[in-house]
């Protein structure tokens, strides 16, 4: 099925995104924690391509076999970083060769130790390129593109980010992924903005669970999602981890919960290759019952 029918369905489209493990361990442990996922019948799964190329060779490893054990429709996320037109034609064309069904279109973050993201030579500048090559060269793929409800950290203002958003999608993107967010009102508010400016097709949330105060602090610091008061303080009242993962999962819940009751198309866990956080939340708003 096109990733256009899937959001066009009665039901919440569910995605999850992994990340190619580092070890052999991660790798073993990764299968079983997505057959448990797979219990929520998703209708796709993504996994990220490497920022400093360490792990980009194993994407589509990794995509190959979860598509292989698990029947589900699969994506790989794919950078400009470090890559001339023709090393994207080159994965793009493997990727196609492989049955990857959809592709995660992005610019891409620059590699450790450096502070803004270059052009490689004979390479491409901004995601908007990216799908018109692959609308232009491999039209097969779906194509999925990020969006920022907190506005993306290099860009201009909030309004010129989402004329850049509206770009990527007038080139043939087929969904909109946002970025992580705990204040779903930032989401609703960039919703009611995209619609505005007639980007029609689905913005899916991003959703990744806090289950512990540590966590807290890294995921702040990694992308600049702002963390509602409520947050910090349901997960500071108690140094019991078990304590902080249920209110860390209780307010996913809640979440989730408010993003399905005003319309969102789809959602999209970045489940870290485990579980046991996104099945809990999907158990408790009956998901498995739904699918
Ligand atoms: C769902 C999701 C998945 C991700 N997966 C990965 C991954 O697998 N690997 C990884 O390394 N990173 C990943 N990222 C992070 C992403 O690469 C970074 O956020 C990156 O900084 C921007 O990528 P982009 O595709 O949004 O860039 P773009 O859409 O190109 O935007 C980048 C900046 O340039 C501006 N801009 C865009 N187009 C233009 C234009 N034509 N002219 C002028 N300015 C423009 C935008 O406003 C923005 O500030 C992901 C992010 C999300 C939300």
């Amino acid at each position: 099925m096109s990733l256009q029918d899937f959001f066009k369905q009665d039901k919440l489209t569910i995605s999850f995104e992994l990340f190619p493990p580092k070890t052999e361990a991660g790798e073993n442990s990764l299968y079983e924690h997505v057959a448990r996922l797979m219990e929520f019948s998703p209708e796709f799964i993504t996994c990220t391509y490497g920022a400093g190329g360490s792990t980009r060779g194993k994407t589509l490893e990794i995509i190959e076999k979860v598509k292989s054990q698990f029947n589900v429709p699969v994506a790989s996320h794919l950078t400009l970083v470090g890559s001339s037109k023709d090393d994207l034609r080159g994965y793009l064309q493997k990727a196609a060769d492989q049955g990857v069904d959809y592709i995660v279109a992005l610019r891409g973050d620059p590699p450790k130790g450096e502070t803004a993201f270059t052009q490689a030579e004979g390479g491409l500048q901004y995601a908007n390129e990216l799908v018109e090559l692959i609308r232009a060269e491999f039209s097969d793929f779906g194509v999925l593109v990020a969006g920022y409800p907190e506005t993306h950290k290099d860009a201009v203002s909030p309004e010129i980010d989402l004329d850049n958003l509206k770009r990527k999608v007038d080139a043939g993107s087929d969904a909109v992924v946002t970025q992580l967010f705990y204040d779903n009102e930032d989401f609703y508010r960039f919703r009611d903005k995209c619609r505005a400016r007639k980007i029609d097709v689905p913005i899916v949330p991003g959703l990744l669970p806090v289950t512990s105060l540590k966590q807290i602090e890294k995921i702040t610091s990694m992308c600049g999602a702002k963390l509602p008061a409520k947050f910090t303080e349901a997960l500071s009242r108690s140094d019991d981890v078990e304590d902080q993962y249920k209110a860390g999962i209780e307010l996913a819940i809640e979440q989730t919960t408010d993003l399905i009751s005003r319309g969102v198309e789809g959602v999209h866990f970045y489940v870290l290759n485990k579980s046991e956080a996104t099945c809990d939340i999907l158990d408790a708003i009956n998901m498995k019952s739904v699918s």
